[in-house]
């Protein structure tokens, strides 16, 4: 895709990371973690330099996607990312014991996510994936306001109760002039291994519709899939472990329409 401007506003940036894009949902469960781990991936796969910063305070999931559990080192005062499959990787996860339940008041919330920004050595890179806290509370709107974002990318299940926390979550980065790159919906429909029958869980094309009712682009669906459930809690999801599989491809084609 054409490089789409920097974010206006006056947001943190990084210094040497020329986009950092949000994946974000109305609400949590929906796959926006999965989503944004397989997107990375398939934009590394694009030939770009990308890292994924896990904000996502409330249950922070890169650790078990990447099968990564060890501290960052500190050099210099900064944090080294870790690194799998070609990612730059850094997350809450990383830096607070696992199993502890977090209870974050906004302002924890901000100065955790400014410090994953301005005190981790990010290096060069062309897009930075933030995977966003679920939700469109006051944490949320904060960060979408307080980080140089150059778009979000919103993740929502067919379903209408996930869409309609999908629109406000959109109507969130609208209210701060963050571009919107478009919907993708998960779990789109299920595919029986055994007798090829195509069922839609949780309805189907509703995010289509909504991205259309909203003026957003959409950018593809994604079935509800064992391959992509069992690669994630593996520690290398699907577009890593399997790059050449149906799964892999459609998040490719979500990576090359942002
Ligand atoms: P969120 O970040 O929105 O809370 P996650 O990405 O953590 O959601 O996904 C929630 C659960 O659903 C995880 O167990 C994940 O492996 C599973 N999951 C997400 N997307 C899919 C999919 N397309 N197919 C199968 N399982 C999925």
């Amino acid at each position: 895709a054409p490089p789409r401007p920097q974010g206006q506003g006056n947001g943190v940036g990084v210094p040497g990371v020329r986009h950092i894009v949000a994946v974000a949902s109305g609400k949590g469960g929906v796959g926006k973690s999965t989503t944004a781990a397989n997107v990375a991936l398939a934009l590394v796969a694009q030939g770009l330099r990308v890292g994924l910063m896990d904000a996502d305070v409330y249950g922070p999931s890169v650790p078990t996607l990447f099968g990564l559990h060890e501290r960052p080192e500190v050099e210099n005062k900064m944090m080294k990312p870790l690194e799998a499959h070609g990612l730059k990787i850094m997350s809450i996860g990383f830096l607070v014991e696992e199993g502890t339940a977090m209870i974050w008041r906004g302002p924890m919330v901000m100065s955790a996510l400014t410090q994953m920004l301005n005190e981790v050595s990010w290096g060069e890179l062309d897009v930075l994936v933030v995977d966003m806290p679920p939700g469109t509370g006051d944490a949320q709107l904060t960060m979408a306001q307080r980080v140089r974002l150059s778009g979000a990318v919103i993740v929502s299940t067919p379903q209408d109760l996930a869409l309609a926390d999908a629109r406000r979550g959109v109507a969130m980065f609208q209210k701060v002039d963050v571009p919107i790159l478009g919907v993708v919906e998960n779990m789109s429909y299920f595919c029986c291994p055994n007798c090829g029958h195509r069922e839609s869980l949780f309805g189907h094309g509703g995010a289509r519709a909504e991205a259309a009712k909203m003026g957003a682009p959409f950018l593809g669906e994604i079935p509800l899939a064992t391959e992509i459930r069992a690669t994630s809690d593996s520690g290398a999801p699907i577009v890593a472990s399997a790059p050449d599989s149906e799964h892999a491809r459609a998040y490719g084609r979500i990576a090359e329409a942002i």
